[in-house]
């Protein structure tokens, strides 16, 4: 028998890590039946590899909203299960019963488990190394980072989460075939699983990429069920997002999350829609059974119209994440309407419950204590509360916000360097990256511009010569040490503005180079345009102002690398004299190549001291 409940669409985040091929049979699980204690592993000896797992499947789903003693007992159950089946030596149950344990264990966020689950952990990473499966090995990597971000501070889960990051962006998605399924399956809970983690981790660039990654993996393979899994975890992301963005005072950057929260839970309602009437022939629209489309929806257009649904997805709600969610949209549509008292009422339960417990990287629930100081405020009639107050607030944001972008590129940098590494050897991967900003140095670049034009099968790439405007200013005026500073901000965030399969290299000095693989040119146009944008909008303490110039040129297929570049520095020398901040088109010079690249750097150099001194003409303006 497959309950109607667990195949209904309502898998929260945590859940959504645990969708497996099975369908959940619940026939015979005593505990799930209601009995104080689950049965199955006296009955496991009755029973098939198959019926084992779906039984520990079944209690996995059952247990995540079961009280504390049925979590218990589940966790007993699934115990005596895979004692039992290690009993029948090594196999594929073993390795999924491990999992579970593991996930259950973490779940529960009780340091009580610690040891057991670095036991289990342990166990279940030395099954994937024998395996060699790399899609295994980023499931361990995720799920050690997993274990990091709730019991350790958020950092210890860095090296983990970029290992996870970089095996991945090396595995090819999977394809048909017959064990196509199976492969689409663990890659989309594996995703799913480094989402959660970026999530907590405050990463929310990096988990779009990953998400779009897991719905691109569901799309091609896995069903629909699936599909809505990541679409629902997409509304999520995004309204994560918009919040975090809030608290960093980018309001206008949250308001179009917001729009795309709601337009995505637009299209996880019709598949939400289709699901539910495929298994259970109808029900209520989405909107008002569904936690996650119902927010969205109230977060983008605030007001009273949605509380008495908000309140009636309230009670299905029991995911703290999902709760905070909801409370902080009920509060706004109560101060739409001008009833700040009762958007406090809105408030006031859970936060006095979250400030109970202290998890260790409160990110949602940071933005409902600060929902509640922004309405408590209006409830006892906009009395300003004192400004040294707001300053250290305001203080204490800038230097989570810092937190969160040092976090950013650590994970860019860490994960460039587990790629260099698995490519090129541990020692080598270190003589290929730029220690001050993480990214990879010239000689990596110069390796993979190499491949890039060699390569038989790839289409030309566009490559773009990145040169800072203003930069020497910088360091005359203030410090290298705050140059320093600039250079890595800036990288981060071309880093992350860019597309994943683009390398930024440093070049040297403030220049960096870009590599677009199989790029037309208004393609790697926009997308530089869009980094350049990304770059001059860097508040004036973090980039001090500095600005981008850049060339790009497309290079052909057996070109020599260098007269790409050369190309493409002659086209950023143009966006020089035009001004600075600003990308421009260039072409690849054909025939002999006067200056390699050694020599350009010494022409650009005395270029750009002339333009720096101010040279009548030269002069690099705003924009
Ligand atoms: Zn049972």
């Amino acid at each position: 028998m497959t309950s109607p409940d667990t195949r209904r669409p309502t898998a929260p985040l945590s859940s959504a890590l645990v969708t497996g091929p099975t369908p959940i049979v619940f026939a015979g699980c005593s505990l799930i039946a209601g009995a104080p204690e689950c049965d199955c592993p006296a009955r496991a000896p009755h029973l098939d590899d198959a019926a084992v797992e779906a039984r520990a499947r079944g209690m996995f789903v059952w247990q995540q909203k079961a009280p504390p003693a049925g979590r218990a007992a589940a966790r007993r159950g699934i115990d005596g299960l895979l004692a039992h089946a290690r009993g029948r030596g090594p196999s594929a149950l073993v390795a999924e019963l491990l999992r579970m344990s593991v996930l259950l264990r973490i779940m529960e966020e009780d340091t009580a488990h610690l040891v057991e689950i670095d036991a289990l952990l342990r166990a279940y990473g030395e099954l994937a190394e024998i395996s060699g499966d790399v899609c295994w090995l980023a499931e361990v990597a995720v799920l050690r980072a997993h274990r990091a971000v709730i019991f350790d501070h958020g950092d210890a889960a860095l090296p983990d989460t970029a290992a996870a990051l970089a095996i991945l962006a090396d595995v090819a998605d999977p394809g048909p075939g017959p064990d196509g399924l199976a492969r689409t399956q663990r890659m989309s809970r594996t995703l799913n699983g480094l989402l959660l983690v970026l999530l907590k981790l405050g990463a929310h660039e990096l988990a779009d990429e990953v998400s779009q990654r897991a719905l691109a993996v569901a799309e091609s393979g896995s069903g629909p069920i699936d599909r809505l899994i990541h679409q629902l975890n997409r509304v999520r992301l995004q309204l994560s997002w918009a919040l975090r963005l809030e608290r960093g005072g980018r309001e206008a950057a949250a308001a179009t999350r917001f729009v795309a929260a709601a337009q995505i839970a637009h299209i996880a309602a019709r598949l939400w829609t289709d699901a539910r009437d495929r298994h259970l022939g109808g029900g209520l629209p989405p909107v008002e059974e569904c936690i996650v489309v119902g927010t969205a929806y109230a977060m983008q257009h605030p007001g009273p119209q949605h509380l008495a649904r908000l309140a009636d997805l309230g009670r299905m709600a029991f995911l703290v994440d999902d709760r905070i969610l909801l409370a902080i949209a009920a509060a706004r549509c109560h101060m739409t309407a001008g009833r700040a008292h009762d958007a406090v009422r809105a408030l006031e339960p859970l936060r006095a419950e979250l400030s109970g417990r202290d998890g260790p990287e409160p990110l949602l629930a940071l933005a409902l204590h600060r929902e509640f100081a922004l309405v408590e405020g209006a409830a006892r009639g906009g009395v300003p509360r004192s400004p040294g107050l707001e300053h250290y607030a305001a203080a204490l944001e800038e230097e989570l916000w810092a937190l969160r972008e040092a976090r950013l590129l650590a994970l860019r940098s860490h994960s460039e360097h587990h790629r260099l590494a698995r490519e090129h050897g541990a020692v080598a991967a270190q003589a290929l990256q730029d220690p001050l900003t993480g990214l990879p140095n010239r000689r990596a670049l110069d390796m993979r511009l190499a491949e890039e034009v060699a390569s038989p099968t790839s289409q030309p790439c566009a490559v773009a010569l990145v040169d800072l405007d203003r930069f020497k200013d910088v360091n005359d005026a203030r410090s290298h040490a705050a140059g320093d500073r600039v250079l890595r901000a800036v990288a981060s965030c071309l880093r992350t503005a860019l597309r994943a399969p683009d390398m930024v290299a440093r070049y040297g000095g403030d220049e960096f180079v870009v590599v677009m693989p199989a790029t037309a040119l208004p393609v790697a146009r926009a997308a530089l345009v869009r980094a350049a944008d990304a770059v001059a909008a860097l508040p004036e303490d973090v980039a001090a102002g500095v600005t981008m110039s850049v060339g790009v040129v497309r290079a052909p297929l057996d070109v020599d690398p260098s007269a790409a570049l050369a190309g493409a520095d002659a086209a950023m020398y143009r966006a020089k004299h035009q001004g600075g901040n600003r990308v421009v088109i260039g072409t690849v010079p054909t025939g002999d190549i006067p200056a390699g690249p050694v020599e350009r750097t010494g022409r650009l150099r005395r270029v750009m001291s002339q333009v720096h001194s101010g040279a009548p003409g030269h002069r690099t303006a705003g924009r």
